[in-house]
């Protein structure tokens, strides 16, 4: 008896459950991503709309995260956003999904990643790079403008490893009946880069600047400069002289950071590659202390088993500015 009249409710509810949902996803797509489930749907574009043009210059973090696979935190990128670009800092592991996410979460079209034109790479450790096969290749065959990307020596390399990779993908595209207005769409145009300006566009500079990680060379820190903005971006890198002289007086100083306490829960052999390669939190403190960013935002960070606010504790043992540690999907 108590049974039968739950059972029909309940298929019913579900169904009602959809219908409102599906009604939902047609009529928001451009509404904030709390609002909705931003569904597949393919955008094209031919140019930034006059909106897009006149909106000040917006820092998006696509990623905060490291090596460590993370749930929370996709690996690093930040993307500066200015007149209807899109210019990214590295594309980790998992970037391009949140480009997708912010895309629809702060109705930023040029973050759709066919709408993506622009790239930058600080150094070629996989954690930096692991989404350029994951950018490049989103409904390649769509493409109008190739996909530029900037970086060190090795980035040639990576690009034709990536083609040879997805030659299957390629071949099964270009030989049936797909349509494919331009079969080499899938191919970036890649510049390997040395230290000084690398791109100029308008009111925008983007400056590259040798920092110092451990073993690995070329890496680069950026630093972006706007009509409006002066931003700086650490890349992966020990405590760097270079870095202090171009982050002072910055709008936004994004650095990396390593736990002083968790470094000290590694064994002694990390312990030395880390204090080669990255920068503890009490010395990210000190060098902030000194270049004066209005805002220092901590991404990258590697915490070894200690809480997350514990680094920004350790960062302001030295420093007393303002301070924050990102976490995906962060606006600046
Ligand atoms: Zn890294
Ligand atoms: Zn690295």
């Amino acid at each position: 008896m108590t049974t039968a009249p739950k059972m029909f409710f309940i298929p019913f509810a579900m169904v009602v459950l959809i219908a409102l949902s599906a009604c939902n996803r047609e009529g928001s797509q451009r509404e904030p991503l709390a609002k909705i489930v931003a569904g597949a749907v393919i955008e094209t574009r031919n140019e930034p709309s006059s909106v897009e043009l006149q909106r000040e210059t917006r820092v998006v973090v696509l990623g905060t995260g490291t090596p460590i696979p993370d749930a929370r935190r996709a690996g690093p990128s930040i993307a500066v956003v200015h007149k209807g670009e899109a210019y990214l800092f590295d594309i980790g592991a998992g970037s391009i999904r949140n480009a997708v996410a912010a895309r629809y979460k702060y109705d930023i079209p040029s973050l759709y990643p066919l709408q993506i034109c622009c790239v930058f790479i600080t150094h070629m450790h996989s954690d930096h790079t692991m989404d350029f096969s994951e950018l490049a290749f989103d409904l390649w065959w769509r493409r109008v403008e190739p996909l530029r990307v900037w970086g060190p020596t090795g980035l040639k390399k990576m690009a034709a490893g990536m083609y040879a990779m997805m030659v299957p993908d390629i071949e099964a595209r270009s030989s049936g009946s797909q349509p494919l207005p331009n079969p080499k769409s899938y191919e970036v145009d890649v510049t390997e880069i040395t230290e000084g300006v690398v791109f100029e566009k308008e009111d925008l500079v983007i400056e590259a600047f040798s920092v110092n990680h451990g073993e690995v060379e070329p890496a680069f820190g950026y630093r972006i400069t706007t009509a409006e903005k002066t931003i700086v971006i650490s890349g992966d890198t020990a405590y760097s002289e270079k870095l202090l002289d171009m982050s002072r007086g910055a709008d936004l100083l994004f650095h990396e950071v390593i736990s002083d306490s968790g470094l000290a829960n590694t064994s002694e052999y990390f312990q030395a590659y880390h204090k080669k390669s990255h920068t503890t939190a009490s010395d990210v403190g000190r060098l902030a202390s000194e270049a004066k960013p209005d805002k220092l935002v901590l991404y990258h960070a590697l915490f070894y088993g200690v809480a997350e606010d514990l680094i920004v504790e350790e960062v302001r043992t030295g420093y007393d500015g303002d301070v924050v540690l990102a976490d995906d999907l962060d606006l600046f």
